[in-house]
């Protein structure tokens, strides 16, 4: 006798567990089936080396929304955040270096350093760019209008935004058509003269992105990466205690609070379907599971081109699915260390203020624009950029006593190589990160030694390990033409899909990715509403 249930979600990744935490305490009887043997997808803890705790994949949280740490009380449930600040160190060839964070007066001393010019316009550049913020913010946790079917809903939709971009004072306005349309070069230029501080804010406009800071449409990229914040500050960005998985841990735990049955090490091989209506799943042993209502966490092109037939799907849809684009451009490298890095600009390995923040290496625009160009044609950056934190400056309990972890987050690392680079990224992973780690030498010598032990995530490992196609890190390209009403493709931007009964609630839809809860929050939102609709 198959199991049943009001809903199903496929994969316990923050934005399944999000929905499910609130179906469940709309009432629902709900049930998670994760396919790794642990639930957070790629927000994660996990303890690769004995006595090391890794935030395997992503590393700082900042976007994850207020309103859904509030309704599922996540604090209640152990969810903790230190802010990370300062928030930057950037070390340069010639010796300089910069640090940047919450203390304006502090950054502006900083920036001194390069251009007196700039120092004095960065105030007003942040206040500008928290302005474009607060517009764009509200409409994470909305859920798109409908621009092709376009009924009565969204035309109210499309005509509330009108009134809100007609309110709007000029130079904003300007400002939210660059931010869709510009580079983060482009962006930046007219504010600042110096190269260090444009490149310390720009590398938030390409991070998980297949572009370079000249790229068209970066500029969103950036915003995208300002608009959370951490200890009620904006754009600040945080370390979670435990690890990024203290997110998911307390969502699970919250959930289970309210009655969800979570099940780990439960692969889903296919969503069953009946006259066009998601009926229930099958599971890769075979075992059945029925219910009311599928919710996928898993991306659009995994929901779609693996977890359904072709003949299931209208050609056009499954047309644009296919053209969703999803290459991932991004390596993770977790590493052990016996000690703190010990920079030539900042010498001395007692931990310091700039071991706290996010470590930049990519000294120019240009540095990380011709990383991004190596990618285009299939090879990794032979100068790749670095991004780096030590989340153990705040939480020691991530590894033994004195001892540290470092996550290095880099690109451009292209999921499809170049057949004459290596046959694949397991060939190429290892000799690839002793690249970085000769690069992280230049700045910090000694480095080297003070490895215990190296854990490589290459973009393949990313999608045959936690599931992201493509190794994208934010389950599909946020590029303008996959954002908000077009996410994943127009017309089924309302985490309704073709198939009755069957929603998605991954970062494949809008807002997109990172770790927001936003997808998963908005998701639950609309299957409530048809539920009704939905009783068989
Ligand atoms: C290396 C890296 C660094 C990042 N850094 C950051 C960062 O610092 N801050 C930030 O905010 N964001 C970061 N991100 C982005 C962010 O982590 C993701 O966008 C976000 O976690 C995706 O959440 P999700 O719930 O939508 O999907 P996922 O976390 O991908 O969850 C989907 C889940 O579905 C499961 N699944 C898939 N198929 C099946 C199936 N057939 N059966 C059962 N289960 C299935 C998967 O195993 C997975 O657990 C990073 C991502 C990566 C990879």
């Amino acid at each position: 006798m198959p199991n049943e249930f009001d809903i199903l979600i496929i994969g316990a990744g923050h934005n399944g567990l999000v929905t499910a935490g609130y179906l469940a305490r709309a009432g629902r009887r709900v049930l998670v089936l994760e396919s790794r043997p642990v639930v957070g997808g790629a927000c994660v803890t996990e303890e690769i080396f004995p006595g090391f705790k890794f935030s395997t994949t992503s590393y700082l949280c900042s976007l994850l929304q207020e309103k859904v740490t509030r309704d599922l009380e996540l604090e209640k449930f152990g969810f903790a955040v230190y802010p990370k600040d300062p928030a930057f160190f950037s070390p340069f060839p010639d010796g300089r270096y910069l640090i940047m964070g919450s203390d304006t007066a502090m950054t502006c001393r900083e920036i001194n350093k390069f251009s007196a010019r700039d120092a004095e316009r960065y105030p007003q550049y942040e206040e500008y760019v928290d302005r474009l913020a607060r517009f764009v913010e509200p409409l994470l946790l909305e859920t798109p209008p409908d621009i092709a079917r376009r009924g009565f809903a969204d035309w109210q939709g499309l005509a509330g935004l009108g009134r809100r971009v007609a309110r709007m004072p000029a130079e904003e306005l300007i400002g939210h058509l660059h931010i869709l349309s510009q580079s983060v070069r482009d962006f930046l230029d007219p504010w600042f003269e110096s190269e260090q501080l444009k490149v310390a804010l720009a590398t938030d406009g390409v991070i998980g992105t297949k572009g370079g800071p000249y790229t068209p449409g970066t500029a969103y990229v950036l915003m995208h990466h300002v608009m959370g914040g951490v200890g009620g500050k904006r754009g600040l960005w945080g370390f979670v205690r435990g690890g990024m998985g203290g997110i998911t841990q307390a969502m699970g735990a919250s959930a289970r609070s309210r009655g969800v049955e979570i099940r780990t090490g439960a692969r889903v091989a296919k969503i069953l379907t009946k006259d066009g209506r998601a009926t229930g799943v099958a599971l890769t042993t075979g075992e059945e599971i029925l219910a009311r209502v599928v919710g996928s966490n898993a991306d659009p092109k995994v929901t779609f081109l693996k977890l359904l037939e072709e003949r299931e799907l209208p050609a056009e849809f499954l047309a644009s699915i296919r053209a969703f684009k999803i290459e991932g451009v991004s390596m993770k490298i977790n590493l052990a260390l016996d000690g703190l890095p010990d920079f030539t600009c900042l010498p001395g390995s007692a931990l310091a203020p700039h071991h706290k923040t996010t470590i930049h290496i990519c000294p120019t625009l240009e540095y990380i624009e011709r990383a991004y160009d190596d990618s285009k044609y299939g090879r990794p950056s032979a100068r790749p950029m670095l991004e780096i934190t030590i989340p153990t400056t705040y939480d020691p309990s991530l590894a033994p006593a004195g001892k540290h972890v470092m996550n290095i987050f880099l690109q451009y690392t292209p999921y499809t190589l170049s057949p004459d680079v290596a046959p694949n990224w397991h060939a190429l992973k290892e000799s690839y990160a002793d690249l970085v780690m000769n690069m992280i030498e230049e700045y910090a010598p000694g480095f080297g030694n003070r490895v215990l032990h190296r854990h490589v995530l290459s973009p393949l490992d990313l999608e045959q390990d936690y599931g992201m196609t493509g190794g994208n890190i934010f389950h599909g390209e946020m590029s303008v033409d996959q954002l908000f009403f077009l996410r994943p493709v127009p017309g089924w931007a309302k985490y309704r899909t073709p198939i009755r009964g069957l929603y998605l609630c991954g970062s494949g839809t809008h807002p997109g990715g990172g770790v927001m809860g936003a997808p998963g929050h908005n998701a639950a939102r609309e299957i409530l509403k048809d539920w009704k609709k939905l009783a068989r």
